[in-house]
């Protein structure tokens, strides 16, 4: 940052200490004897993967989940110096598998790649085997996402060779629910029953010593304990999105976005305001314009439709959002709390990640996600933190 967070045209104020909190709740809603792990991939949903990382090592969470291997590095990075000294070692899991010649760099950074079909499991057996090692690895078996993970004829061909797992040690056995946050929806049972079915027939072939199940992300735990196994992965709940499609959110929200108000002025009908004048004024307004665009994440689809606070008023956003500008109707504040250099809250206590997705007509995961990178970021709560 060139400025100081106080100069910014905005402020995202990230509360890792609400992570924590959010951690701690998700871990003592698990099965006894089940451990809880996070996903910290997409840079922590865009909070910052270094800070989140480093506060949840502190909390205790042994198991990371990251897409890539660059992801992965950063945060063996961050666990090397978070944890050093005290003699623990936490596994960091890549998501996405093994491609063509990334051996390497998952050894030399103790990154356990998830293999993802018998393809992925043969080039990991044929890189043990060039090392003359044993290398750790997770097996994700497809149970109905049909997205990654082996398909139940990739899963009984292992299970009639399991040879083909020669100079590899599974250590976690993982399979992704396609609908955990519809608690009513059929797949989840037939997931979960399908999981089962193959932890039998791995069991069957492999040595149990240490090897981890692990089915439910954020919403997957909240379908109750059948759902926990060994380990849980939540993301989005860590990070205040609701793990229910509906219902209340019992996560602590852990993001305020503020933005500045640059100008305001009045404009009276029959004027409009902004790109493509899809926003015609029905009386004369105060229009405030705040530092913020969709080059910021604030996504285009909250034109006409998003909301901010200021204060204690609720004003709408008016006209489309810009690439570094949005417009807002002030008319119903004070000039004095409306008026250039105050903040606007964009997201926060008012204004949700849940309620600005669904007015954007996305989820929360999308909106953290796409969070900019021109913020002030300030971070903050892990020493307000007791326990
Ligand atoms: C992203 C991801 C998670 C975390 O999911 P949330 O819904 O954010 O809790 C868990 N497992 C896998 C395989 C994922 O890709």
């Amino acid at each position: 940052m060139v400025t100081a967070p106080e100069l910014a045209a905005a402020i995202l104020t990230i509360d890792l200490g609400a992570v924590v909190a959010n951690w701690r709740l998700l871990r003592d809603r698990l099965r006894p004897g089940a451990a809880l792990g996070a996903a910290v991939k997409a840079n922590a949903y865009g909070l910052g993967a270094r800070e989140v990382t480093a506060a949840l090592a502190e909390a205790g969470c042994r198991s990371f989940f990251v897409a890539t291997i660059d992801e992965g590095i950063e945060v063996r990075a961050v666990l090397a110096s978070a944890t050093a000294g005290t003699g623990s070692t936490a596994a960091v899991y890549v998501l996405n598998g093994l491609l063509p010649g990334s051996d390497e760099g998952l050894v030399a950074h103790r990154l356990t790649p998830v293999l993802n079909s018998l393809g992925d499991i043969d080039a990991w057996s044929a890189a043990a085997r060039r090392r003359g090692a044993s290398l750790p690895a997770a097996l994700h078996v497809d149970t109905g996402m049909a997205r990654l993970g082996l398909p139940a004829d990739e899963l009984a061909c292992l299970v009639d060779d399991p040879g083909r797992l020669t100079g590899i040690t599974p250590v976690l056995v993982m399979s992704h629910l396609a609908c955990a946050d519809q608690p009513e929806h059929p797949l989840n049972e037939e997931q979960r029953a399908a999981f089962g079915q193959a932890l039998d027939a791995l069991a069957a072939v492999l040595a149990p010593a240490r090897l981890q199940a692990s089915l439910a992300n954020s919403a997957g735990i909240f379908l109750g304990s059948s759902y926990h196994f060994d380990l849980a992965r939540p993301g989005a709940a860590l990070y205040g999105v609701g793990p229910r499609a509906d219902g209340p959110n019992p996560m602590r929200p852990v993001v305020s976005l503020r933005a500045r108000i640059l100008q305001v002025r009045t404009v009276a009908p029959p004027k409009t305001v902004g790109y493509g004048a899809t926003y015609a004024v029905a009386e004369p307004s105060r229009i405030a314009t705040v530092a913020v665009g969709y080059a910021d994440g604030y996504l285009r689809s909250l034109s006409n439709r998003g909301r901010a606070t200021l204060g204690a008023f609720e004003v709408p956003l008016v006209g489309r959002v810009s690439m570094d500008l949005i417009t807002v109707d002030v008319s119903a504040v004070p000039a004095a709390i409306a008026c250039p250099g105050a903040f606007v809250e964009l997201i926060g206590a008012a204004q949700t990640v849940d309620a600005v997705a669904e007015r954007a007509g996305t989820i929360g995961y999308e909106i953290l996600t796409a969070l900019g990178s021109r913020y002030a970021r300030v971070y903050r709560g892990l020493d307000a933190q007791t326990q």
